[in-house]
């Protein structure tokens, strides 16, 4: 296998029978594990040490003992050779077309290579997504986006051009500028952040002194944070404009992978003839397919091929709705969007929480056990943590006098208080491939 197969230009995907659905997307996987774990030293590595070959991988159990990975891992891989892109890369370096980088306010960015065909997917994922909202071929797209290292709206432009639209880069224009270009050029159609396009709207308003209601912008598209699936936010950019305003979740290291669409049923289309989208609950691992049952979503990008993001754990809050779309595609609805992020670090009774500053105090003692658990939960208005620690065998001080210790040094170290539980040596869970020692239940309920 040199390369993978195109059939992702399918035009029948988003109305395919689910059953028929589900054995396309368990198809794919097999083909993209196998091409990382021929190609990928990162992924070879994670999958050999959890004792799994890519043949093993016959049915949907198998599929979910793959390990995830998150962010921290792709950072790690990326120290490896070669440069920058580290042992997550499945091509030889000439065959990177492009390269973009993760977006996150701190720390290292993770940066992402593709390889021209995985452009040209770009842009079919972003055409599912445009076509889904209304776009054809009459309509002129301004795209207000400072075109750069991130990829944001740039396979926006690409699947506008291929739908046959006429695409205006409003790259480095100010925003009066680009307000006034699109009244001047009549432009139909629009994407961006909701805050920038409320922004815009402002300026419109009280600098240019032009409603942008009283403009042609008939549909925007919006990405990069959930304010247009949040029915207020969304309400207000539609007034606003005087256009429907429809929401995209994606993200650099897996793609484009879901769209609302013009029905608007309050949820956005998982795209699952592309991406193999999964809902896991955080308390116990377990993948969850029923409606209402809110979970961490881990994510693979079935057709991407320089570096290929399988089982990730993207950290993001979502839910699968009840209901199909009323629009006839038969891809499942994410109701709501995005919900939020199951973040490493998290507010606690308002105090910002790292798991690994607990992590850190808890190893600090040589009386504890290496496995401990800490379960955040709500208890009426209240935060409660709860940390579960096991003792080793022999230890020269009391229980008592290490248990305050402990909780002095978890004070210190991170402004909190905590309930501690002992509990029999070797009675907590042991994880084998990624542990789940931080439970934050708050999100679920
Ligand atoms: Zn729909």
């Amino acid at each position: 296998m040199t390369t993978l197969a195109s059939n992702y230009w399918n035009p029948y995907l988003e109305t395919m029978a689910p059953e028929e659905l589900r054995r396309l997307q368990l198809e794919k996987f097999q083909r993209i594990i196998a091409w990382a774990y021929e190609r990928s030293p990162f992924y070879r590595e994670l999958y050999s040490q959890a004792g799994l070959e890519p043949g093993d991988i016959k049915t949907w159990q198998d599929v979910r003992r793959v390990p995830t990975v998150d962010k921290g891992m792709l950072k790690s891989a990326q120290e490896a050779q070669p440069f920058p892109y580290g042992s997550r890369l499945c091509v030889p370096l000439e065959q990177v077309a492009e390269f973009r980088q993760t977006s996150g306010t701190t720390g290292t960015p993770v940066y992402q290579a593709d390889t021209w065909q995985d452009w040209e997917w770009w842009s079919e994922c972003w055409s599912y997504i445009l076509w889904a909202q209304g776009y054809r071929a009459t309509d002129r797209v301004f795209i207000p986006f400072g075109y750069n290292i991130f990829v944001a709206f740039w396979a926006g432009h690409y699947a506008a051009e291929k739908l046959g639209c006429e695409v205006v880069p409003g790259g480095v224009l100010d925003t009066a500028s680009r307000v006034l270009k699109i009244k001047e050029l009549q432009a139909t159609a629009l994407m961006g952040t909701p805050t920038y396009m409320l922004n815009m709207a402002d300026v419109a308003k009280n600098r240019l002194g032009i409603d942008p209601a009283g403009l042609a912008i008939k549909r925007i598209t919006c990405a990069g944070e959930p304010g247009a699936s949040l029915p207020s936010t969304k309400k207000r950019m539609e007034e606003a404009w005087g256009a429907k305003v429809f929401d995209h979740a994606g993200a650099t290291e897996i793609g484009a992978w879901s769209y609302e669409c013009t029905a608007q049923c309050g949820g956005i289309h998982a795209n699952e003839g592309m991406f193999l989208v999964e809902i896991e609950d955080p308390m116990t691992g377990e993948i969850i397919e029923e409606p209402g049952r809110k979970g961490k979503m881990i994510i693979t990008a079935l057709d991407r091929l320089a570096q290929p993001c399988l089982r990730f754990d993207s950290k993001d809050i979502i839910e699968w709705a009840a209901e199909p779309c009323p629009c006839g595609r038969t891809y499942r609805i994410i109701k709501g969007g995005v919900q939020g992020r199951a973040d490493d670090i998290t507010k606690v009774k308002g105090v910002l929480l790292s798991p690994s500053a607990i992590e850190e105090v808890v190893r600090g003692f040589d009386e504890l056990a290496d496995e401990y658990e800490v379960v955040v939960e709500r208890i009426g208005d209240n935060d409660k943590i709860t940390l579960k620690v096991e003792f080793n065998p022999g230890a020269q001080a009391t229980e008592q006098e290490v248990l305050g210790r402990l909780k002095d040094q978890l004070r210190l170290k991170t402004n909190l208080g905590y309930q501690i539980e002992v509990h029999p040596l070797g009675s907590l869970t042991r994880y084998e491939v990624k542990a789940r020692r931080f439970k934050d239940t708050r999100h679920l309920h």
